[in-house]
């Protein structure tokens, strides 16, 4: 695996792996690689001649600077299995090979009300970080696919909206979420979790097939209701349960029978903030 710290030599290998004829797949991450991680390289080496990982926690994407502090950092591990996972390229940057020009900025991204609703409204200028950041790696990498995690369901639509926005020719895979065997999605932030809290945590899980099991039976606010109390119970402090729409990710009051919908949650169990979403038809 090639090793990459500076975005001008990323660009460099990059173009000589596009005149071999190569299709460029990428995945960006911020590193504390688990198995999730790795199905995303795992899918890109299916449809990629070479694939590209990026490791890069992005200041500008944390709205609570503790979170970004507490960011769990693995380097050596994570270079370990991407190596195993046969990945071709580590792309390593710092702060300022990504943000030449600093941190602040007056550019924004239109991303209209998905930038308000769910995530948008519990962490203010998220999205406007994470699109700054797939922005320039996109910029620095032009890669013919872009590989994403269903796990950050309002991350996907941001980043189709994103792709959209800036015209560009490229296609995004969305990946299925990696769940450990009881079920509790993967994420680099479980490894905060203390013992007790992670075997709390699978509560979400359940959650989530409760909405989806009570669908047909409730009205979408009593179904809302009983879900976060069973989150409540469990010592979570719930910012929301949400049933959306699966593709507009507007909020359902109620249901036809054919709308296509997603279940949401977003909730602290202590200080760890977790996330994760089941669509429900
Ligand atoms: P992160 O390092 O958390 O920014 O995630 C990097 C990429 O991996 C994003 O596209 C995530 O959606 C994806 N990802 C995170 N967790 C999982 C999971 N459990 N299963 C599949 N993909 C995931």
């Amino acid at each position: 695996m090639i090793l990459v710290k500076r975005a001008g030599d990323l660009q460099k290998e990059i173009a000589k792996q596009k005149q071999q004829g190569n299709r460029i797949g990428f995945v960006p991450t911020m590193g504390a690689l688990h198995e999730g991680h790795i199905s995303l390289i795992a899918q890109s080496r299916k449809e990629s001649g070479f694939t590209a990982c990026s490791i890069f926690i992005n200041p500008t994407q944390f709205n609570d600077p503790e979170d970004f502090e507490k960011y769990p950092v693995t380097i050596e591990k994570d270079t370990y299995a991407l190596e195993r996972s046969g990945c071709d390229l580590l792309f390593l940057p710092s702060v300022n090979e990504i943000y030449p020009g600093g941190l602040s900025t007056d550019k924004t991204y239109d991303l209209g009300y998905l930038e308000t609703i769910l995530e948008g409204k519990y962490r203010p200028g998220h999205f406007q970080g994470v699109c700054r950041v797939v922005d320039r790696l996109l910029q620095i990498c032009q890669p013919h696919h872009l590989y994403i995690g269903q796990k950050d369901y309002q991350q996907c639509k941001v980043i189709e909206k994103l792709v959209t926005l800036l015209h560009l020719d490229l296609s995004v895979r969305i990946c299925p979420t990696l769940r450990e065997k009881d079920g509790l999605a993967m994420s680099s932030r479980n490894m905060r979790l203390g013992k007790e809290e992670r075997q709390k945590a699978v509560t979400i899980f359940k959650t989530l097939n409760y909405v989806k099991e009570m669908l047909p039976k409730n009205d979408l606010q009593e179904i809302m209701n009983k879900a976060g109390n069973m989150l409540e119970k469990e010592g979570f402090r719930v910012d929301y349960v949400a049933i959306a729409d699966a593709t507009t990710l507007i909020p359902a009051d109620h249901w036809d029978k054919k709308q296509k919908l997603v279940v949401l949650i977003a909730a602290f169990l202590g200080e760890v903030r977790l996330i994760d979403n089941m669509p429900l038809n």
